[in-house]
C-alpha cells in the first residue's frame, strides 16, 4: 500500500537523472503473497491520488505493485552495486502524547493506525539522500548503481517477488541497510549474521452457529478449534538442527456471549535457523490446525502469507565498506559479525546475488532509539542519517573503482 511513498521516491529519482524501473517490471505478480484485500488496496491508492501523488507515476504502482528501482550509470565501466531500502510502515497507532518527539514536532504519522515503527522512513530518506549525492558525483563514479526500493518487508512479502522479477540479477555487490537494531548512534555494522528463516501464516476456521443454551450440540465451534490450535502450535515439537520460534500473534473469534462461534481467524509465524526447519514447522502446524478442526467439526484453511530465508553477510565486502568509510565524520565501522535476532526478506535478495557469484551484506546503521522497534514510541536519532549517506556514497565509489565486474552483463 506504499503508493504515495513509491511515487515520491520515483519522482525524486527521475529528477536526479536515474533510469526508472517501476511496478510489475521489478515485482513479479505471481510471486507476491499476503496482499491486503482489494478494497484496502484501492482505498490506499485513492488516498495517494488525493494526497497529490504524481498521477503518471502512480499508475505504475496500481494494484499494489509498489516497487521502485533507480539505476545510475557511472562514466566508466565497473561493477554493479545495489543498495536495498524498504518502504513500508506498520499497523501500529503512533503515540500521540508530548513524550513522543514526532508527535511533539508535528511530524508523526498522518495515517490513523499506521506508523513508521521500524525506521523504514529513515531508509527512504537515506536512499534519496544517497541518490542526490551520487548524481552530484557522477563524473567520479565507475560502474553502475542500482537503488532498490522494496515494498512489504514486514511480514516477508516484498523481496521474493522482486528477486523473481530479476531486480537484483547482474548485481555484483549488494548492500541492504537497516537502522537501529540495537546498535548505538555513530556505528556501522556491515556484517550482520544470524537472521532466522520464517513463515507467516493465517488460518480461517469456519463452523456453524447455534444457540448456546438451547442446542449447543448442533453448532460447530470455530472459537474452540482456534483456541486449541493456538495452544497446539505453541506446543509444536522443536527441531534438533537449530533454533525455532513459534508465535500466534492474534486470534479473533465469535459473535456473542450466547452464540456458538462460527468463525475464527488466527495469525501466526514460525521461525527457524534454516528453510528446512521452517518447512518442518509448517508441516507440523498444518497437522495441528487440521487436528483441531476435526475435533470441533469445523473447516480450517491455512494460508502462507509471507516468507523469509537466511543469508549471511560476506566478510570481504563488509571489510571493503569498513575501509571505504574511514574518515566519515561521526561514524565508526567494523567488520565483526553483528548478530541479528529477527528475520528479514532482504535475505532473498542476498541469496540471489550470492548464488549468481556476487557478494552481499546486511549493514546496520546504528541509531539510539527512543523505544524499541515495532512499538508506538519508536523514534530514531536523525543525526545518523547524514553520516550514513556519506558512508554509502564512499562505499559505492570505492566498490566501483575496485575492479572489473564479477558477473557477466545480463
Ligand atoms: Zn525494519
Ligand atoms: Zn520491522
Amino acid at each position: 500500500m506504499e503508493f504515495r511513498t513509491a511515487t515520491v521516491v520515483a519522482k525524486r529519482l527521475r529528477q536526479l537523472g536515474f533510469e526508472l524501473h517501476l511496478g510489475r517490471s521489478v515485482l513479479k505478480p505471481e510471486a507476491r503473497v499476503g496482499l491486503p484485500p482489494d478494497v484496502q488496496l484501492a482505498e490506499a491508492y485513492d488516498s495517494a491520488r488525493r494526497g497529490g501523488a504524481d498521477p503518471d507515476l502512480l499508475r505504475a504502482f496500481e494494484f499494489g505493485f509498489t516497487a521502485v528501482v533507480g539505476v545510475l550509470h557511472g562514466t566508466a565501466p565497473g561493477p554493479t552495486t545495489a543498495i536495498r531500502f524498504d518502504l513500508d510502515a506498520l499497523p501500529i497507532p503512533e503515540d500521540a502524547t508530548d513524550a513522543h518527539a514526532p508527535y511533539r514536532g508535528g511530524y508523526a504519522s498522518v495515517h490513523a493506525g499506521c506508523m513508521h515503527a521500524c525506521g523504514h522512513d529513515a531508509h527512504v530518506a537515506i536512499g534519496l539522500g544517497l541518490a542526490r549525492v551520487l548524481s552530484e558525483i557522477r563524473d567520479a563514479l565507475k560502474g553502475t548503481v542500482r537503488l532498490v526500493f522494496q515494498p512489504a518487508e514486514e511480514g516477508g512479502r516484498g523481496a521474493k517477488a522482486m528477486v523473481e522479477a530479476g531486480a537484483v540479477d547482474g548485481v555484483d555487490h549488494l548492500i541492504a541497510i537497516h537502522i537501529g537494531m540495537g546498535l548505538a548512534s555513530g556505528h556501522l555494522a556491515p556484517r550482520t549474521v544470524g537472521f532466522l528463516a520464517s513463515a507467516k501464516f493465517d488460518v480461517d476456521f469456519v463452523g456453524d452457529m447455534a444457540h448456546a443454551g438451547a442446542r449447543p450440540e448442533s453448532g460447530a465451534n470455530a472459537l474452540l478449534a482456534a483456541a486449541q490450535a493456538a495452544l497446539g502450535l505453541h506446543a509444536l515439537p522443536r527441531h534438533h538442527a537449530g533454533r525455532t520460534r513459534v508465535n500466534v500473534g492474534a486470534l479473533q473469534a465469535g459473535a456473542g456471549r450466547n452464540v456458538i462461534a462460527d468463525k475464527a481467524k488466527l495469525v501466526g509465524e514460525l521461525r527457524g535457523d534454516d528453510d528446512a526447519i521452517v518447512d518442518y514447522l509448517i508441516a507440523r502446524a498444518r497437522a495441528v490446525v487440521d487436528g483441531a478442526a476435526i475435533a470441533h467439526g469445523v473447516a480450517a484453511t491455512l494460508q502462507l502469507v509471507g516468507r523469509t530465508t537466511v543469508a549471511d553477510s560476506d566478510a570481504v565486502l563488509a571489510q571493503s565498506i569498513v575501509d571505504a568509510v574511514q574518515g566519515v565524520p561521526g561514524l565508526s565501522a567494523d567488520a565483526h559479525p553483528y548478530p541479528a535476532y529477527g528475520s528479514e526478506d532482504a535475505t532473498y535478495l542476498m541469496q540471489r546475488v550470492q548464488a549468481n557469484g556476487g557478494d552481499a551484506v546486511y549493514c546496520v546503521v546504528g541509531s539510539d532509539l527512543a523505544a524499541d522497534h515495532h512499538t508506538p514510541r519508536f523514534d530514531i536519532d536523525e543525526t545518523v542519517l547524514e553520516p550514513a549517506i556519506g558512508a554509502l556514497a564512499k562505499a559505492v565509489l570505492a566498490l566501483g573503482a575496485s575492479g572489473p565486474r564479477l558477473l557477466p552483463t545480463s
